[in-house]
Parts: structure tokens; sequence; C-alpha cells
């Protein structure tokens, strides 16, 4: 991640729930992925491969809500939802 694009998510506030708001929805699709998008579309890492425990790991805590991936993931495997009120992000304003 570019230092610019760093400093520029240390600007936005999360408050984390304590239940994902993104969901892979069938893990034998991230098997046969050969592509692997959601590692590289998203701006904020949420999605890696694990190749050990042959799933896509979601650090849901990092998302910063762009919608990418409801739209991104080839096979639309992922489930993508606003976080539940009072949780998710704020933006700072200048
Ligand atoms: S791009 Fe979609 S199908 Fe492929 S690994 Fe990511 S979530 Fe799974
Ligand atoms: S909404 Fe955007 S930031 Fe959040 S997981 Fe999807 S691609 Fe990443």
């Amino acid at each position: 991640m570019s230092q610019n694009l760093s400093d520029k998510l240390y600007t936005i506030r999360f408050k984390c729930d304590d239940v994902s708001h993104l969901t892979i929805k069938e893990t034998d699709v991230c098997v046969d992925c050969t592509t692997k998008d959601c590692n590289f579309f998203c701006p904020a890492d949420v999605y890696d491969w694990d190749p050990s425990q042959k799933i896509t790991t979601v650090a849901y805590e990092n998302c910063i809500e762009c919608g990418t991936c409801r739209i991104a993931c080839p096979a639309y495997n992922i489930e993508w939802v606003y976080p539940q009120g009072g949780y998710g992000m704020s933006y700072k304003l200048g």
C-alpha cells in the first residue's frame, strides 16, 4: 500500500462491530477461483487467500465501505451489506 493511501486511510475512523458485514458465500468457489481478484481490488486489503487453510480470510474490521467487492468478485461470491447502525466508517472532513 502506498504511503499516500496509508495517510488517507489514517484520516478515517472505524467503529468495529463484533459481527462481520462481509461474508464469503461459498468457500469452495474461492478454492476454484484462479485469479483471487479480491486479494487485489480491495483498497483496504480486507481479503487474503490462505493457502494452508484454503480459505479467503476477511479482515472486515479494515473495510472502508467503498462497495467494490459487491461487483468485483468474478463469481459474485461476496455478500456485502452496510454495517449495522452505529458501526462502520466515519469520515473526517478537511
Ligand atoms: S475473487 Fe471471489 S471467488 Fe475469487 S477468491 Fe475472492 S471472493 Fe473467492
Ligand atoms: S467494501 Fe471496499 S474496502 Fe470494504 S471489503 Fe469491499 S472492497 Fe474492501
